[in-house]
């Protein structure tokens, strides 16, 4: 497995396997992987010719008090699983490298950013689109993958990259668990016994809510309202940062489940601030 620090030499290597007429795919991490990540790169590996993957915990998406400088990071580990998933070439920069300091350039889908994690995390997705447009212009990927964890950040690029008629393919993964039904995340670190312990209440809270809205409950009020309730009586430990129910490509708040929504929620554990979503059809 090749490791590369430096963009121009990504850009470099992926010309010349362009040139060969090789297929590259793309999967784009923060690091410390876990088995949702590999799951990612498993999806991704027949899908191309050569693989990707890329980590680096991008400054631009973290606001100011959040947690950039406590991120976890472990890139032996990271090294040893991707070389382990037949990953070709592992991209792992400085944030120096990526910005220069008069960096002065964002790619922003704002109408799909106004709600969920947008709402507390305003610059959020305007650096992961960034980030992830220069990663698709340093690469020349023909697929990216990415985790349905994060819906809203997979509705957004899609929007981007089809507004921007950028020439590749997203393939979207599903959330990958923990056996207790806890959404694996790399933030998961942070928790303490306690609130591990009580964190799989978020997916069993969600899975409610989707009971009930299989049973006919389709006001989106009185699900939320069901679903503040369920958290109140079970994660006493946790903040709610939003419950809120959308439309799955639109991520706008809906009144109604009529065809389809998104039940989406964050919570606040400690130091964790943790994201799971349920879709709900038919
Ligand atoms: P991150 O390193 O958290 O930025 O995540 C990198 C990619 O892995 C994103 O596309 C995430 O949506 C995806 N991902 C993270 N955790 C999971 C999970 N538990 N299941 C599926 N995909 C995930």
């Amino acid at each position: 497995m090749n490791i590369i620090t430096d963009p121009t030499e990504l850009q470099r290597q992926c010309l010349t396997w362009r040139k060969q007429g090789h297929s590259i795919g793309l999967v784009p991490t923060m690091g410390y992987l876990h088995h949702g990540h590999t799951s990612l790169i498993g999806r991704a590996r027949p899908e191309c010719d050569r693989l990707v993957v890329s980590v680096f915990v991008n400054p631009t998406q973290f606001g100011e008090n959040e947690d950039l400088s406590s991120y976890p990071r472990d890139f032996e580990s990271d090294r040893a699983k991707a070389e382990a998933q037949g990953v070709d070439l592992l991209f792992a920069p400085e944030p120096g490298a990526m910005y220069e300091a008069n960096h002065a350039t964002w790619v922003e889908v704002p109408r799909l950013a106004i709600h969920l994690c947008g709402a507390t995390r305003p610059v959020h997705f305007r650096g992961v689109c960034t980030v992830v447009t220069k990663l698709f212009m340093l690469t020349q990927a023909e697929v990216a993958v990415f985790g349905e964890k994060d819906w809203q950040q997979l509705a957004v690029l899609r929007r981007m990259v089809r507004d921007l008629n950028i020439p590749i393919r997203l393939i979207g993964h599903p959330i990958v668990r923990e056996e207790d039904g806890l959404a694996l995340s790399s933030r998961n670190a942070y928790l303490t016994k306690e609130e591990r312990a009580a964190a799989p209440n978020i997916r069993k809270g969600l899975l409610k809510l989707a009971e009930k809205a299989k049973a006919g409950e389709r006001d989106c009020a009185a699900l939320k309202r069901f679903l503040a309730e369920e958290f109140a009586a079970t994660l006493p430990m946790g903040e709610v940062d939003y419950i809120e129910i959308v439309d799955p490509d639109e991520i706008s708040p809906i009144t109604t489940i009529a065809r389809s929504g998104l039940a989406a929620v964050a919570v606040r554990m400690g130091k964790a601030r943790l994201i799971d979503n349920i879709l709900i059809e038919g």
